[in-house]
């Protein structure tokens, strides 16, 4: 059956459940949040019907998929990959026009996308498992991977084509059917994948798509009979629901959520690069990633400097709509996430005092149509105040004094998040003591916080993550289970 895509003006985006695009009575749309008079995309709305034939015909396609060849499989993967890079600058685009990010940032991230299904494309000829010598005369041992099942996948907006694609291909790739629940505010991408999915001929039940509202989608997802795990990547309060509620009927769990990320900059760190790196950090992609840095922990003998060269960096970054050349910094994703930045930067106010850039919504020169924050330094900050300790992902930094590098340890560690975390120096017996204390999953040095690559472990430590780390090999822990052999011959 070929995609239903209406007229330019309008497009609807339907569900796909078995291998056909459902449409449904009740509808809901995307906007710009550069421009919220544009509207980019009308959705069906699913069901938690939706979710359950979702799962029974993701149920009924498992086991002809998981038998299918791994190579096979990867094929699949493969021929997605050339699709999306087929309609690299259109899906681009739209992830701009329906997200915020900036065009270059946009295309980055399709690039990641596009890389992931190859790399686990590649993982269908190698699927490694255990072989190993028996304690016994004439027994042969080993371990294969197999599939889990059925797999709901639960996405945020704030890398819409990425998350998806790091979920999806290793999923798919070890033989697991899966049920894809997008963001709502940003579901486009993730239908492209899907689209790009059924073009190459994924067979049907195997891919199934289901837009809609999180509490409903989600909670169906959840309790859907033939699915045995859950994988997530959102807030920590949904996480924290899906952890509880999940382990009622004992489904395996993946929840990768929130952060407060430090970096620390010492005093024999090169500054021009560490200001970079942290304004890099904090500030691209409007602040909106979970490993942006919002704490900068910065050594007494250079605090001052540091402050004052960040400062004047930021108040370069140009503002705007992601879809003009020489923009750097977009828009909040929505009104509600703006509201919650203005919040938080009025709490910095009246606990850390008037920040040193930035502060206000931005409506001037065009930008009165969008959810544009200035990208805003908070010095002086302590670290008990609220911008210290607080999700807040946005464009707002929080720089904090240290007395030293001990110091500065023991602050960047002292929360409840472990996602990631960065240092600036030029001392390498620091940089391995920094390495081996620092409380996070993903940590870097002399490069921003944010950033990291698909080929590698993702995820953190702490309340920012449960369970098995995505991406690279690691990724398949999650996705399927050993199954151990033992023959006498
Ligand atoms: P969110 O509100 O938790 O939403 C994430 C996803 O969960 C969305 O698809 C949402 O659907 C769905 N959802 C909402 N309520 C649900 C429920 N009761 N049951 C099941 N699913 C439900 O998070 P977000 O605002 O999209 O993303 C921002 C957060 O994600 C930040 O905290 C950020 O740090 C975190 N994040 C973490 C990572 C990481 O790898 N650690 C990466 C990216 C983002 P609706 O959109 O329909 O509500």
């Amino acid at each position: 059956m070929s995609t239903p895509q209406a007229q330019p003006a309008t497009p609807h985006f339907a569900n796909y459940i078995n291998g056909e695009w459902v449409t449904s009575s009740k509808t809901f749309e995307s906007r710009n949040p550069a421009n919220t008079n544009e509207v980019v995309a009308v959705y069906s709305k699913g069901s938690a019907a939706d979710v359950e034939k979702a799962a029974a015909a993701a149920a009924a396609a498992l086991p002809g998929w998981a038998s299918t060849p791994g190579p096979g499989r990867g094929a699949i993967l493969f021929k997605t990959a050339d699709i999306l890079e087929k309609k690299f600058d259109q899906i681009a685009a739209e992830m701009t026009r329906e997200e915020g990010k900036t065009l270059p940032e946009a295309k980055g991230e399709l690039q990641r996308a596009i890389n992931i299904f190859r790399y686990f494309g590649g993982e269908g000829s190698r699927m490694d498992g255990v072989m190993v010598p028996s304690e016994r005369a004439r027994v042969h041992v080993f371990a294969v991977r197999k599939p889990i099942g059925v797999v709901g996948l639960i996405t945020p907006w704030n890398f819409p084509v990425a998350i998806p694609a790091w979920k999806m291909a290793p999923a798919l790739i070890a033989g697991n059917t899966i049920i894809v629940k997008p963001a709502s505010v940003a579901p486009l991408c993730a239908w492209r994948i899907v689209e790009a999915l059924h073009e190459a001929g994924a067979p049907k039940g195997v891919v199934n798509f289901v837009a809609g509202s999180g509490g409903e989608i989600g909670a169906a997802l959840v309790n859907a009979k033939p699915v045995k795990a859950i994988s997530f990547t959102g807030s920590n309060d949904v996480g924290h629901w899906i952890h509880q509620e999940a382990s009622k009927r004992r489904l395996r769990i993946q929840l990768e959520m929130g952060g407060k990320n430090p970096t620390i900059v010492l005093g024999d760190a090169d500054l021009k690069m560490a200001v970079e790196n942290v304004v890099n950090a904090a500030f691209f992609s409007t602040g909106q990633k979970c490993t942006a840095t919002s704490r900068a922990i910065v050594e007494d003998s250079i605090y001052d400097k540091f402050v004052e060269a960040t400062v004047e960096r930021t108040k370069k970054l140009k503002v705007g709509d992601g879809m003009q050349p020489g923009v750097e910094i977009g828009p909040c994703v929505d009104e509600g996430q703006m509201n919650t930045v203005l919040k938080y930067i009025e709490i910095g106010r009246k606990e850390s005092g008037e920040p040193k850039c930035g502060g206000r919504r931005l409506t001037e020169n065009g930008l009165d149509k969008g959810y544009f924050v200035e990208p805003t330094v908070f010095a002086d900050v302590k670290p008990e105040h609220t911008i210290a300790r607080e999700e807040i992902f946005g464009p707002v930094l929080a720089i904090i004094r240290a007395k030293d590098f001990e110091d500065a340890m023991k602050i960047a560690n002292d929360t409840p998040y472990g996602l990631s975390s960065s240092i600036q120096t030029s001392n390498l017996s620091k940089m391995f003591d920094y390495v081996y204390r620092a409380e996070a999953g993903l940590l870097t040095i002399n490069l921003p916080s944010a950033g990291v690559e698909y080929q590698l472990p993702f995820g953190g430590t702490k309340d920012s993550s449960f369970g098995p780390k995505e991406q690279g090999p690691a990724a398949l822990d999650f996705y399927s289970d050993y199954k151990t052999v033992y023959i006498k011959y």
